[in-house]
C-alpha cells in the first residue's frame, strides 16, 4: 500500500469509527455502564462497519491491514468514546484470538476465530490470578491429562470480557498425574476452553472506572477440555503469551493517546467558552500553557507511535521477528502514553473546575481509567525493566 492509499485507507477508517461511536454507542453509553456489560448485538454492529477483524488473515475471515490502519481504529474509537470499558470489552478477541490464528487447528479457526470476528461471539483471554499477574511464568493453575482430554483446576481473576465470553483463551500449567508441577515457564500451555463448560463458574467483579466492560472471576473445578482445543504444543504458552503482548501494548498506547486527545477537545471547548474575569479561560495564560502542555505529550506520543507502527510494517513485510530495540521502545511509549492519558485527564479536570469532578464528562470517565492502563498488560514497572533487559541495560 502506498503513502496516499494508506492516506486514504486511514480517513475512511477513522470517519468508520467516528460514526460508529456516534450512532452505536454514545446514546447507549451511560446505561451500558449501569448494566456493568455491553450487549452481543454489539460486536456484530462493529463487525459489519469494518471494526473487528482488521489485521487477521482473509482466511480466518479477516482484513489484512498494516499497523498504521490497525492503531488508527484503536486510536480514534478511544478519542470519540472516550470509554475504556468499551474499548477493552468490544476488542478483547485482539488478546484472545490471535495465539489461535498464529498455531490453533483449522477446526479452531473455524469454530471460534469466525464467529467471534463476525460480532457473533465474544472471547477472553484468562492469564493473571489471585496469587498474580506479573509473573506469568508462576502460574498455577493446572492442567491433568485424561484421555483425550485435559481436566483443569484453579482460578483466574480480573478477566476482561470474563463473564459474557463464549470462548475463553486459558493459560494452564501441565502437570502430569502424580508428578510434582513444572517450575517456571516450562509447562504453560494455552488451552481454548468454552465459556459454558461444566465446572466453571464466573463471578463479576466491581471497578474503579471500565464500567461498561464485564471483569470476571473465573473458577475451574475439573473441567474438561479436550485436547484437540490446545492452542501449540505442550509447553508452548509462555512464549505465545510474550509474542501476544507488544501487540497488545501497542494497541494500548494508541488507545491512551486517543483518550489523552478527548481530554484536550472537552478542555479546549469547555476554555473557549467559559469566561472569568471579563475574559475567557484561554485568555489566562496558567490555562492556555495547561492545553499546550497536553498537546505536547501528545504529539510526542503519537509521533513514537508512528515510528514503531512504520517499523513493525517493516519487519512484518521482511517477515522479521521484532528486535528487543522495538520491543524496549514498545513497553517505553506504552508507559509515555498511559502517563500521558492520565496527566491529560488530571489537567483537563482541573480546566474543568466544578464541572470536571461531576459525573457523565469525558475528562471524569478517562480519569478513572488512566490506572487501569498503567497496570494491565504489563504494568509501567514491568514495562522499564523489560525494556532495561531489551537494551542491554541489564
Ligand atoms: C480491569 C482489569 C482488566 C484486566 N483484564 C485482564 C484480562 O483480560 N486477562 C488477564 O489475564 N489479566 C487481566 N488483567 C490483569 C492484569 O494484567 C494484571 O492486573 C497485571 O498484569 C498486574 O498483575 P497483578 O494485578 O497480579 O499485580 P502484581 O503482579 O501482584 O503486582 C503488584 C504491583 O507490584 C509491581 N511489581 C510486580 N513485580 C515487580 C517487579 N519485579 N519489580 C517492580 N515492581 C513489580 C507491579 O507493577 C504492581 O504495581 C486485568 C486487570 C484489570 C485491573
Amino acid at each position: 500500500m502506498d503513502t496516499s492509499d494508506l492516506i486514504h485507507a486511514r480517513d475512511h477508517l477513522v470517519d468508520a469509527c467516528e460514526r460508529f461511536v456516534r450512532e452505536a454507542v454514545a446514546p447507549h453509553l451511560a446505561q451500558w455502564e449501569r448494566h456493568g456489560q455491553l450487549p452481543l448485538n454489539l460486536h456484530a454492529q462493529a463487525a459489519q462497519a469494518g471494526l473487528m477483524a482488521l489485521g487477521y488473515p482473509e482466511s480466518v475471515g479477516g482484513t489484512p491491514a498494516p499497523w498504521a490502519l490497525r492503531l488508527a481504529v484503536s486510536r480514534s474509537m478511544a478519542r470519540a468514546s472516550g470509554s475504556g470499558g468499551l474499548m477493552a470489552s468490544l476488542f478483547t478477541h485482539h488478546i484472545a484470538l490471535p495465539p489461535i490464528v498464529a498455531q490453533g487447528s483449522a477446526a479452531l479457526h473455524q469454530q471460534v476465530v469466525l464467529p467471534v470476528l463476525a460480532g457473533q461471539q465474544i472471547a477472553a483471554l484468562a492469564i493473571t490470578e489471585p496469587g498474580g499477574g506479573s509473573d506469568v511464568a508462576a502460574l498455577h493453575c493446572t492442567a491433568v491429562r485424561d484421555g483425550d482430554h485435559y481436566v483443569v483446576n484453579g482460578e483466574k481473576t480480573y478477566i476482561t470480557s470474563g463473564v459474557r465470553a463464549h470462548w475463553i483463551t486459558l493459560a494452564v500449567r501441565l502437570v502430569e498425574p502424580g508428578q510434582p508441577a513444572p517450575k517456571g515457564a516450562r509447562g504453560i500451555t494455552l488451552l481454548v476452553v468454552r465459556g459454558d463448560s461444566p465446572g466453571l463458574s464466573r463471578t463479576p467483579l466491581a471497578k474503579m472506572g471500565w464500567h461498561c466492560s464485564d471483569t470476571a472471576q473465573l473458577h475451574f473445578a475439573d473441567v474438561r477440555v479436550p485436547v484437540a482445543q490446545r492452542v501449540g504444543d505442550e509447553g508452548a504458552g509462555f512464549a505465545l503469551i510474550m509474542a501476544n503482548f507488544n501487540a497488545e501494548r501497542l494497541s494500548m498506547a494508541a488507545m491512551a493517546l486517543g483518550f489523552a486527545e478527548a481530554c484536550y477537545a472537552e478542555a479546549l471547548a469547555w476554555a473557549q467558552q467559559r469566561h472569568t474575569f471579563g475574559a475567557p479561560l484561554v485568555a489566562h495564560q496558567a490555562l492556555r500553557h495547561k492545553l499546550m502542555d497536553m498537546q505536547q505529550r501528545i504529539r510526542a506520543g503519537l509521533a513514537w507511535l508512528d515510528q514503531l507502527a512504520r517499523e513493525a510494517d517493516a519487519a512484518d513485510a521482511a517477515s522479521q521477528a521484532p528486535n528487543g530495540d522495538w520491543v524496549a521502545g514498545v513497553c517505553l511509549l506504552k508507559n509515555h502514553a498511559t502517563d500521558t492519558m492520565q496527566w491529560c485527564a488530571d489537567a483537563a479536570i482541573q480546566v474543568l473546575g466544578g464541572l470536571g469532578y461531576m459525573q457523565g464528562g469525558v475528562s471524569e470517565r478517562v480519569y478513572r481509567e488512566a490506572k487501569v492502563m498503567q497496570i494491565g498488560g504489563g504494568s509501567s514497572e514491568i514495562m522499564r525493566d523489560l525494556a532495561a533487559r531489551q537494551l542491554g541495560v541489564v
